[in-house]
């Protein structure tokens, strides 16, 4: 018994070390182009940028068409 440490050595995924290169870096993020709200995308990324809502969305309505 001797858990004081939740640290496993060699262990699992653990956000112990920050990582050498965020996928993300400090970049303000796109805008969805619906509803507004901040996307996943950086502002960097051509092309339509959908929110997770509105990709969600964009996906049910092409499933659905017909
Ligand atoms: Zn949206």
């Amino acid at each position: 018994m001797d858990d004081s440490y939740c640290e496993t050595p060699g262990g699992g995924p653990g956000p112990g070390s920050a990582p050498a290169r965020p996928p993300v870096p400090d970049e303000p993020f796109a805008e969805c182009v619906l509803c507004r709200e901040p996307t996943e995308y950086p502002e960097s990324v051509k092309g339509v940028t959908l929110c997770p809502v509105c990709e969600w969305q964009e996906a049910q309505r092409t499933a659905c068409s017909g």
